[in-house]
């Protein structure tokens, strides 16, 4: 169990295995004005691999191989944000996604607690502490705490897949939620594009 930082790039030969959780952090919520800062990701042992991101660079070629290597799926927690930061920064879809907040949204009908906090505590019975979401995430050193809460969000994802999959089955949802994790890198990219809040569904 350990946090491992790198600068700009995952190192070569680094393989996280089938299927790894990602979760990033940036500068704000706007992807056009706030920069990505950091990418936090785990194959699901309990270790974190975090590349920090300097400003202006645009490519990570070790880690863009695995974001669009369709032999890895890659687990988000609200997937929409982040592979819209990730095509913003370094040009490339993310393919394919699973998300855990849509899943929550397809299975959890009798609530809208759908944050990674809340599925967490119910599902795994994990507390994780939120007080370092708004910090300094572009600061050229972050501190200990800040690193322990970015591993936080992605090192119970592989676990709350497994639970949330057994009730995606029970409700007979799966395919559906399916057929919502192939649409998502679209969903990012009109966000993008100038969609960011049209339901182009509607009439
Ligand atoms: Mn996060």
């Amino acid at each position: 169990m350990a946090n491992h930082l790198y600068q700009n790039d995952l190192p070569d030969g680094l393989n996280l295995g089938p299927v790894v959780a990602i979760d990033c952090e940036t500068m704000g919520l706007n992807p056009h004005r706030d920069r990505l800062c950091l990418i936090q990701m785990s194959g699901g042992d309990g270790n974190a691999h975090m590349v920090q991101v300097t400003p202006g660079q645009d490519a990570a070629p070790n880690l863009c191989a695995m974001l669009t290597n369709r032999d890895v799926l890659k687990l988000f927690h609200f997937g929409r944000f982040d592979i819209a930061a990730l095509l913003n920064a370094f040009g490339v879809v993310t393919a394919p996604v699973y998300c855990t907040k849509i899943a929550s949204k397809l299975v959890r009908t009798y609530t809208d607690r759908h944050g990674l906090k809340y599925l967490l505590q119910e599902l795994l019975q994990v507390d994780i502490s939120k007080y370092q979401q708004q910090s300094d995430w572009g600061a050229a050193k972050l501190t200990p705490a800040q690193l322990d809460y970015a591993a936080s969000d992605v090192l119970y994802l592989h676990a709350l897949r497994k639970e949330l999959d057994k009730r995606l089955a029970r409700e007979g949802r799966g395919d559906m939620a399916q057929a919502c994790f192939d649409f998502l890198p679209m969903r990012a990219q009109l966000d993008l594009n100038g969609w960011p809040d049209q339901d182009i569904f509607s009439h």
